[in-house]
């Protein structure tokens, strides 16, 4: 897709939106103004048969002409604008928006599987996302498949053998362990394979981008078809708001307008505001000095005589440190491993565990820098224990095979002074 705003980085295309867009008839403005009308005068009956004929037709390109606004769950400017933006950084044709990130995933899911499909994803996921692919898509007649898709072999071998695999879904790096994903390789393996099959049988791949944000990683540069994301996350990045995207090709677009407006998960203008205004502008200047901070405490973690392992892709250690190194880049192509860390604590089952438990007590109870909680993206530094709490879902016996280990700790790496977050840390893990 090329307009001509290309020659601007995308740190610049962030902030400033369009000189001129579709979605934005309001002469004056520099700030966007936040939508708050649920339905739109149409004028004539002309105008509002035409809006109709327009929305989700695959001939009307609303990125180009000025869509007629009809009703904000169907289409609305100040989350077109959004979504004009989320194409920019993702580098999509197509960008749709969501109430949630888990309402943009079972949204492009619903669009490209139906009962008898297979969905084929690897195991270690979002303790939500492993929860609606094992709760929910079953009852739907959707049989999943969660399996180790680290390695292209594999997954030819899986496609091969099961012909009603539709879809093919991952996230890198995967929550918590920060293992990676190969998007070329994935993306290679499922061409391959659909250059086999009719093209109304073809399967899709779809990444989950929300641990690398879309500022490390654009996976469909690599060849992957889809993009979800969290907005709630990274893109937010004041973790105010919830919100979640699919950007992907434009002939999915039209379904996904459609699934949103029938099963109605709307991001809503007032939430989609801060999104566009304040979270997407500063994703570049955040992510690029939170990667910085997360090298900085990844390095004292390694050398701490109480932490095992640490994970983090930015560390020579990572055992995929290569594979990141050429698929996770910034915006001007320079190494950017994300924010994300996970580390595993010494000691066997039951007493990892513990000591796990009593560092995160002892940061809950004393650290100003870092903080108890779930989630992760934001300006403020966030630890979790994700055996008992974002990935309480998975049972024990599973969550061994899916690498979260019960002295695990993950790690969100914020905006504060790198040597207090360390300072913090190491008090923690000298008392436990
Ligand atoms: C948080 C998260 C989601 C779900 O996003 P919500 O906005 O909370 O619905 C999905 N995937 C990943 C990797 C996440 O971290």
């Amino acid at each position: 897709m090329s307009d001509k705003h290309d020659r601007y980085r995308k740190q610049t295309r962030l902030i400033q939106g369009k000189l001129r867009s579709p979605h934005w008839n309001y002469q004056d403005h520099i700030v966007p103004p936040i939508g708050a009308s649920v339905a739109y005068r149409l004028e004539s009956a002309a105008r509002g048969a035409e809006g109709f004929r327009q929305f989700a037709n695959p001939d009307f390109n609303r990125e180009l002409q000025p869509p007629i606004y009809i009703y904000d769950r169907l289409d609305e400017p100040t989350r077109g604008m959004l979504e004009e933006n989320l194409n920019v950084a993702e580098g999509g044709e197509a960008c749709v928006t969501f109430a949630t990130g888990m309402a943009a995933i079972a949204a492009v899911l619903g669009v490209l599987l139906k009962s008898g499909d297979i969905l084929l994803s690897h195991r270690t996921i979002y303790g939500c996302t492993y929860s609606l692919f094992t709760n929910w898509l079953p009852r739907l007649g959707i049989k999943v498949l969660l399996e180790d898709l680290t390695d292209a072999d594999r997954l030819r071998a899986l496609l091969d053998r099961n012909p009603e695999i539709m879809v093919v879904y991952g996230e890198t790096p995967c929550n918590p362990s920060l293992d990676l994903l190969d998007l070329a390789a994935m993306a290679r393996v499922v061409g391959e394979y659909n250059g086999q099959r009719a093209s109304r049988r073809r399967v899709f791949t779809v990444v989950d981008n929300t641990f690398a944000t879309p500022f490390c990683q654009r996976p469909l540069e690599h060849g992957i078809d889809l993009v979800v994301q969290s907005l709630t996350k990274n893109i937010g990045g004041f973790g105010t708001d919830l919100g979640g995207a699919v950007i992907g090709p434009r002939l999915l677009e039209p379904d996904l307008l459609l699934y949103r407006k029938d099963f109605g998960g709307v991001l809503a203008p007032r939430v989609a505001w801060p999104h566009l205004v304040y979270g997407l502008p500063t994703l570049a200047l955040r992510t690029r000095q939170q990667i910085a901070t997360a090298l900085r405490v990844a390095q004292f973690l390694a050398q701490h005589p109480k932490v095992e392992r640490v994970s983090y892709p930015g560390l020579p250690s990572h055992p995929q440190h290569e594979l990141a190194r050429h698929q996770m880049r910034d915006f001007d192509g320079k190494f950017a491993p994300g924010i994300m860390i996970y580390l595993v604590l010494r000691g066997d089952g039951e007493a990892a565990r513990q000591l796990g438990a009593r560092v995160i007590d002892h940061v809950a109870e004393n650290a100003l820098s870092v903080t108890l909680a779930v989630s992760l993206g934001q300006i403020r530094t966030l630890i979790e224990h994700p055996a008992s709490m974002t990935h309480a879902a998975v049972p024990t016996a599973i969550q061994e095979q899916l690498h979260i280990d019960p002295g695990g700790i993950r790690l969100s790496v914020g905006l504060e002074h790198p040597d207090d977050i360390i300072a913090d840390l190491s008090a923690a893990l000298d008392a436990a």
